[in-house]
């Protein structure tokens, strides 16, 4: 892709002011997670989490010109140990030879957890077994090429950090697959690699004293909060479906205000079926005073747009015009701000939302 020709101001002056634009990551690797089954209401059906999510969303970031787009570069595998579990990254490296050589013709789909009354702690030797213990639900299958899009996606994470290191005033990570519900040694909910977590990790690393995590996805992002719960340089903070009623039902309750020297470093705010922007921007304006409290040298947004009012799997009723106020209210914190792609599957107005998001944080910001 000739993105000179995209943006030819750039190649001829190379110094357009950064703020009339915002720099996308983005890899095509994402391509290698291409799942034909997803298990919900009793049947496998085509994922929600598809390709074409990513395709629309780079689409309109092209049409709108919202800025150049940049492959990722290679990052230590040492960066994302210093998030997940090394047993669990061994696991997902081998998960899907190990499933096909042990006679299974379908995609690795768990079927069997350790539940409240199995407290085991020891890891089976079994892939079955093994599917459960790194697993937090059974709708995300693992196909061929997961683990190496995941990867990407990860590199396009860090990547789109170190932008922000660089000093850019922004910058988005067009992640996929997404990465808020992997915890420390979990999949689930499509999600592998906690990119959001492991970028803040990175800007900690690179001299950040404290980092800030916006959670605006329909769903709350139980890995990000369990990774950083006992922790006090990350914030994490969360606008979500009410875990009573929505995925991920175990974790997400305002009550979750997190341990150890992480207590009051955990905010979350559930909303209610059926919530408007006006609810949810009142939701952001609380989230964003206790970030401003809080103090943070940037701001990591997990970047998901299935708030929309027409959203297969989730049930806000945010339009595609509040995105972009949304951006704007993000805008008013004046703070360094990587975006991370989270999820979003109303697949044809997922690149008009995103995109309006980031092009209302920029003009603003501008
Ligand atoms: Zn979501």
């Amino acid at each position: 892709m000739d993105f000179g020709a995209i943006f030819p101001l750039l190649s001829a002056k190379g110094s357009l002011k950064s703020f009339f634009i915002m720099k996308t990551v983005y890899s095509p690797k994402h391509n290698l997670r291409n799942p034909k089954t997803e298990l919900a209401g009793g049947q496998l059906i085509t994922p929600f989490e598809s390709p074409q999510r990513a395709d629309y969303i780079l689409s309109a970031i092209q049409s709108q010109q919202l800025g150049p787009i940049i492959a990722p570069a290679q990052w230590p595998r040492s960066l994302v140990e210093s998030i997940h579990d090394i047993g669990y990254l061994s696991f997902l490296d081998t998960a899907w030879q190990r499933w096909t050589e042990a006679g299974n013709a379908g995609e690795a789909i768990p079927n069997i957890w350790q539940s409240r009354s199995m407290p085991s702690q020891r890891i089976p030797n079994h892939i079955d077994g093994q599917l459960g213990y790194y697993s937090l639900a059974g709708e995300t299958s693992i196909s061929e090429g997961t683990t190496e899009a995941a990867w990407a996606s990860t590199f396009v994470a860090l990547s789109a950090a170190d932008l922000i290191h660089q000093g850019e005033n922004s910058a988005f990570a067009l992640c996929r697959p997404p990465g808020h519900h992997a915890s420390k040694n979990q999949f689930g909910g499509y999600c592998f690699l906690n990119n959001a977590a492991i970028a803040a990790q990175k800007m900690l690393h690179d001299g950040a004293q404290k980092i800030a995590i916006l959670d605006v996805d329909f769903h709350h992002g139980n890995g990000t909060q369990d990774i950083f719960y006992q922790r006090n340089d990350v914030f994490y903070c969360s606008i979500h479906g009410d875990p009573m009623e929505a995925f991920p039902y175990f974790l997400g309750f305002s009550d979750e205000i997190g341990t150890g020297l992480g207590v009051d470093h955990n905010l979350n705010l559930p909303l209610q079926r059926g919530a408007t922007f006006h609810i949810w921007h009142q939701a952001l304006h609380h989230a964003l005073r206790q970030i401003c409290r809080f103090s943070p040298d940037a701001l990591v947004i997990s970047l998901g747009v299935d708030t929309f009012e027409n959203d297969p799997i989730s049930f806000f009723k945010l339009k595609s015009k509040d995105f972009t106020q949304m951006g704007k209210t993000i805008a008013s914190m004046n703070l360094p701000t990587l975006f991370i792609m989270e999820g979003g599957y109303a697949v044809e107005e997922i690149g008009t939302n995103t995109v309006n998001v980031l092009k209302g944080f920029k003009n603003e910001a501008a």
